[in-house]
């Protein structure tokens, strides 16, 4: 399998430092298994260095689809029953979760986003012993990640994205992705494709998790589960049925309970045996979002069944309307959007900029008071009784404002200052910490932590108020520069996606569809460049169609337009990777062959001479051929300068046309001519 040329939005997306990425360990663990002969005992030293990234992966390995195995305990003997690669990826997938920032897309909805990602990923590791070559844990990490092209566009492009989805909220799969690549320049696809190599994933699961993304449908009958984009299709129905809203389109509900069905067919299962698959999908479902933290609840099969039926009912309800159900809904994404009604009946605000904070104190009398205090205050204030739990508070709600307690048993304040500086999200919280009077000693280790303020205990309400409103201004500051940032990279992406169409319109012939003039030249300035520079050959054939007025005057201006057309698809199909042909005038065209010397050059016209004098053209009744006249020169023959080179080429198709068109002449000084098989020398 061969990777393909990341696309240059991708970089640009990159470029933005906003993707969605992995943090920490992970990126330590990116780096150190950049090659292929990476150590595993590095990779071994950095995972254990987070103990809950261990606990993660020692907890999937040792999950109850490989029961009967001896239990491991250990990163090494991870290591070994999973493989290197494996224990890498889940690795990098648990760190990117853990990362994850659900505040970027306000149109984007975070927590069904991940809810559906990790009912996918439990319900594909479920499912991966039907698959051959795809283990547990390879299944788990494909579907948790499989629709990162999404997070990845409403997380760069949060304003746009979130039109885009609106737009295409209810529309197909196809809908969608043209639409992102009419705006972006890209697909969720590709992106998915291309952050998947980025992460050093291997190119068949990029593909696979691009293929999921191209087509989320089995047509009608074709249900199988022989590769792992087939597994992602029906993780994906099982965590769809178990998302089902009361919003979810019923030809959607229709389509997962089909794609059910089908896969019961598929797995050659009881009704029985898909309960019993469903009910253990939900079970683990449920565990790993509390170990995640990511939002699950109680479904039962019953109530996913008796949704299924209804969504079919209010399905066949539409069709039999005249005008009803005309729109398809193959995308679960598309469903992940907050409407203005949605934010209102969750009861939040995101127009109104309140400062949140996060208070944290062990003692609850204390916490009490601190929390009442910043309520008087007007501020957002949700609580957390213990150093762990307000790192997790603080990474699902993203407080701007810490206030924490540095006595705490587990983890203190000081403890939990450090874990949130290491992350993206926590690196920008403003940290007010609460000492007791005999902790002053600890100051300068503190500031050095990354504490940005002491309070001392007890606190005068007044008191602490006057420093939190310090406080709020470098919040408020922060947060204009961060809004400037995503404005300015915007904009950057608009201008760039604006400044490459124009540049692509402006180097190509809008008839043909091939590069034109201005573009061929360019080119072979660049080429006469490098082969002065570094020796490197190239030549050019210019083209000229035989009798070409003929077929105006016979005909009429479109079927010569038409002529033009296929006649350059026909010479475009006919070329190497390496050449490139342009529209170099009315109906003369230019061709570049990279690398090539005189002899093969004059292959290459000759190849070009006959597949166009056989390729039959077909236009508003038109039906026959025309013939070319080519002309061949070649930095080999030693011109002086490009347009020498060009004038020779030009001199040998005036040399063709003269001795009887339909043939290719090569240019050497005295201009050889190249036989033709008599035959071919009719003209046109
Ligand atoms: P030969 O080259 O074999 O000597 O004969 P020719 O008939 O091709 O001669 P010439 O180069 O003089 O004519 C080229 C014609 O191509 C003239 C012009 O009307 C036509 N032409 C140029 N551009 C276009 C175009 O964009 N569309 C159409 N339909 N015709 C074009
Ligand atoms: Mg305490
Ligand atoms: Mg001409
Ligand atoms: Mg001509």
């Amino acid at each position: 399998m061969q990777k393909r040329t990341i696309p240059v939005e991708f970089e640009e997306l990159k470029s933005s430092g906003t993707l969605p990425s992995p943090a920490g360990v992970g990126i330590q663990i990116l780096e150190i298994t950049r090659t292929d002969e990476f150590s595993a005992d590095d990779m071994s030293h950095a995972i254990m260095s987070d103990s809950s990234l261990t606990g993660r992966i020692l907890e999937l390995a040792n999950s109850a689809d490989r029961a009967g195995q001896e239990p491991i305990t250990t990163v090494s003997a991870a290591l070994m029953r999973l493989g290197a690669t494996t224990v890498r990826n889940l690795a990098l997938a648990f760190s990117i979760i853990s990362e994850r920032d659900d505040a970027a897309c306000k149109a984007f909805n975070y927590p069904q986003y991940w809810s559906g990602s990790l009912a996918r990923a439990v319900a594909a590791k479920a499912l991966s012993s039907h698959v051959r070559g795809v283990s547990a844990e390879e299944a788990y990490v494909a579907g948790l990640l499989a629709e990162v092209g999404v997070l990845a566009l409403a997380t760069v492009h949060s304003e746009q994205y979130a039109k885009v989805l609106l737009e295409t909220r209810g529309m197909p799969m196809s809908a969608a992705l043209s639409a992102e690549n009419e705006v972006f320049n890209i697909d969720r696809a590709t992106i998915a494709y291309c952050m998947m190599l980025d992460w050093g994933l291997p190119v068949g699961f990029a593909e696979a998790v691009e293929n999921f993304n191209l087509e989320r449908l089995f047509s009608e009958g074709e249900g199988r589960l022989g590769s792992l984009s087939d597994l992602l299709r029906f993780a994906d129905a099982i965590s769809s049925a178990m998302l089902l809203t009361a919003t979810t389109p019923s030809r959607r509900i229709k389509e997962v309970g089909d794609q059910l069905a089908l896969l019961q067919q598929v797995l050659g299962y009881t009704d029985k045996e898909t309960q019993e698959l469903f009910s253990a999908v939900s079970t683990e479902w449920r565990h790993w979002g509390e170990r995640l933290d990511i939002a699950t609840y109680e479904v039962s099969f019953k109530s996913v069944l008796g949704g299924i039926a209804r969504g079919r009912q209010a399905f066949e309800k539409e069709q039999s309307l005249p005008a009803g159900g005309g729109l398809r809904c193959e995308s679960v994404v598309a469903e992940n959007i907050v409407t203005t009604e949605d934010v209102v009946e969750d009861g939040r605000e995101f127009g109104a900029e309140k400062i949140k904070v996060l208070a944290v104190d062990d003692e609850p009398v204390a916490l009490r008071l601190l929390v009442t205090t910043l309520r008087t205050q007007g501020f957002d204030v949700t609580f957390a009784k213990n150093g762990s739990e307000a790192m997790k508070v603080a990474m699902r709600e993203g407080p701007d404002i810490i206030v924490a307690d540095q006595e705490m048993p587990e983890m203190s304040g000081l403890e939990l200052t450090r874990a949130l500086r290491r992350s993206k999200r926590g690196s920008s919280m403003y940290i007010v910490l609460l000492t007791g009077a005999r902790e002053e000693d600890l100051l300068v280790e503190a500031f050095e932590s990354g504490v940005d303020d002491f309070v001392q205990k007890p606190f005068d309400a007044q008191f602490l108020t006057a420093r939190l409103r310090a406080g709020m201004r470098i919040v408020g500051l922060q947060r204009r520069i961060e809004e400037d940032r995503r404005t300015i990279l915007r904009q950057l992406a608009d201008k760039n996606n604006f400044n490459r169409r124009l540049q692509t319109l402006s180097l190509t012939d809008l008839l043909t569809e091939v590069p034109n003039r201005r573009h061929a030249m360019e080119r072979i300035e660049a080429e006469w460049k490098s082969s002065t520079r570094s020796g490197s050959q190239f030549s050019v054939i210019m083209i000229d169609i035989d009798k070409f007025k003929g077929v105006n005057d016979g005909f009429g201006h479109d079927v010569g337009d038409a002529v033009l057309k296929a006649t350059a698809q026909a010479i475009k199909a006919t070329l190497r990777g390496e050449d490139q042909v342009a529209r170099f005038g009315g109906e003369e065209f230019l061709i570049i062959a990279r690398g090539a010397r005189v002899a093969e050059a004059t292959d290459l016209a000759e190849r070009v001479r006959v597949v166009v004098e056989e390729n039959v053209v077909e236009a508003e009744g038109f039906c026959g051929c025309v013939s070319l006249s080519l002309g061949v020169a070649s930095v080999e023959q030693g011109y002086a300068s490009a347009s020498e080179m060009m004038r020779a080429a030009d001199q040998a198709v005036y040399q063709a046309k003269t001795l009887g068109r339909n043939q290719v002449c090569t240019a050497r000084g005295d201009l050889l001519r190249v036989e033709v098989d008599p035959e071919h020398r009719k003209t046109a």
